[in-house]
Order: C-alpha cells, then sequence, then structure tokens
C-alpha cells in the first residue's frame, strides 16, 4: 500500500517520533502550523473519518486521550489547544490515513479557514 503514514509507522520513512504505543504512533508534523503540531495517527490504516467502524470507537477514544495527555505534557494544557481530524480534499486532507492534529503554543484563532 502506498501510505506516507503506514511507511513512517514501518520506518520506511524517517519523522520525529514522541511517542509509540500498541495503538497509536504521535510525530511532529513536517510544516509545523503552530509552535506545537503534532500528529497522532493509529497503527490500523483508515484512509478518512468516512471508513471508521463503530469498532473503531476505542480507538478514536485511546486517540483523544493521547492528545489530553500530550498537551499536558507539553504545557499547553491550560493556555489551550485544538485537535482537528479533517475528513476528504475539500476540508483539507492531503495524507489519507486518518490523523489527529494536535496545534498549541499560540493564540488559535476561529472560524478556522
Ligand atoms: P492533512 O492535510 O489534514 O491530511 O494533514 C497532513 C499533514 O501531514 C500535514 O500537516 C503535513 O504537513 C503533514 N505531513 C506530510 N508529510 C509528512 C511527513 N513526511 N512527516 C510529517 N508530517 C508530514
Ligand atoms: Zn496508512
Amino acid at each position: 500500500m502506498n501510505c506516507l503514514f503506514c511507511k513512517i509507522i514501518n520506518n520506511e520513512i524517517p519523522a520525529k517520533i514522541v511517542y509509540r504505543d500498541d495503538k497509536v504512533l504521535v510525530f511532529d508534523d513536517i510544516n509545523p502550523q503552530a509552535p506545537q503540531h503534532k500528529l497522532i495517527i493509529p497503527l490500523k490504516h483508515i484512509a478518512t473519518i468516512n471508513e471508521l467502524l463503530v469498532e473503531d470507537n476505542v480507538l478514536i477514544g485511546h486517540m483523544t486521550q493521547t492528545a489530553k495527555k500530550l498537551a499536558q505534557e507539553l504545557n499547553i494544557a491550560n493556555e489551550g489547544y485544538r485537535i482537528v481530524m479533517n475528513c476528504n480534499a475539500g476540508a483539507g486532507q492531503t495524507v489519507f490515513h486518518i490523523h489527529m492534529h494536535l496545534l498549541g503554543g499560540r493564540t488559535l484563532h476561529w472560524p478556522p479557514g
């Protein structure tokens, strides 16, 4: 499968990995949009949120808990942070392996572009 994030999971492409367990991998975004910009991805290949199964609920919950824990470790929990999942090209998805952006370290504006 020609998936960039599966290649990062399999160590075929380098990344600055900050956390890994049996369900998720976290690494620095190569083109950060904030002082802190991490990507939380499942080890399981799921192309878009549209392909999520009910049985993936635990996995999505674990991704959210990982983001929460990381935000605390990065000292952005109190000031505020954002988790974002883009679904399909119209929403800005460019890598078709679901991922949660964790953004923080600056004031984040609303609405997003
Ligand atoms: P999205 O546009 O929501 O699909 O997000 C994909 C993200 O992956 C973008 O923020 C990119 O900067 C990031 N990205 C693309 N290639 C790499 C890479 N090799 N290592 C780390 N992040 C990447
Ligand atoms: Zn993949």
